[in-house]
């Protein structure tokens, strides 16, 4: 049998905070976008007891909370979360890109990476039931950051002050 292939304009590799970001702008900018997602949506942040630094909280929110209205968001504007694991990625930005995954391919003309991170286990007692609860572990300053954005945010921060630009299209100014 054929393998089902699925056509989309823009295909988001992560569901965490960055790939929901990411499927929000999408979306809303009226392209057809899909999130793969291999485990849960929201990512790190869905197994994060109380998040207290998110812009726009001044109350703590449970990260599982977060992480839901992230992707009632998402999908407001039309991005549609697939449960789905990337395991390979062929083409480039002229012919379009390919994503292999389990259950199908995807063809899409952007694919935006934001497949975030795993942290390091210390192996200690405890710690798989205590680690979203005592642990603290700050996201870098855009925590919706896809591996761009981290890219960009680590090459910021060791420019000086004085030579950053004030207009980059992530100036927190920007209203789109
Ligand atoms: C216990 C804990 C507490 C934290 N507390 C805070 C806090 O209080 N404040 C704060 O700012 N930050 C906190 N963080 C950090 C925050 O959760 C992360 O910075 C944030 O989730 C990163 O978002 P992301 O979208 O870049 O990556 P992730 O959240 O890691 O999401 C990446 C997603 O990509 C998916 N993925 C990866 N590879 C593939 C693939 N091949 N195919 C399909 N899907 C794939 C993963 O399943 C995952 O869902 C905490 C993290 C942890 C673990």
């Amino acid at each position: 049998m054929a393998r089902k292939t699925v056509t989309t304009d823009v295909a988001i590799i992560g569901g965490g905070p960055a790939g929901l970001t990411a499927g929000i702008y999408a979306g809303r900018g009226q392209l057809d976008t899909l999130i793969l997602e291999k485990g849960l949506p929201g990512g790190q942040i869905a197994q994060t007891e109380e998040v207290e630094n998110y812009p726009g909280f001044d109350e703590a929110v449970p990260g599982p909370e977060l992480s839901q209205r992230m992707v009632k968001q998402a999908e407001k504007f039309g991005a549609r979360i697939v449960m789905e694991e990337v395991e390979g990625l062929s083409g480039d930005a002229y012919h379009g890109f390919v994503l292999h995954g389990y259950e199908a391919d995807y063809r899409a003309r952007a694919v935006i990476l934001a497949t975030g991170a795993n942290p390091r286990r210390l192996g200690v007692p405890g710690e798989d039931t205590r680690s979203t609860v005592a642990a603290s572990r700050p996201a870098p300053p855009a925590t919706a950051s896809s591996t761009a954005a981290r890219r960009s945010w680590s090459s910021e921060a060791a420019t000086p002050r004085s030579r950053r630009g004030c207009s980059s299209p992530s100036s927190p100014t920007r209203s789109s």
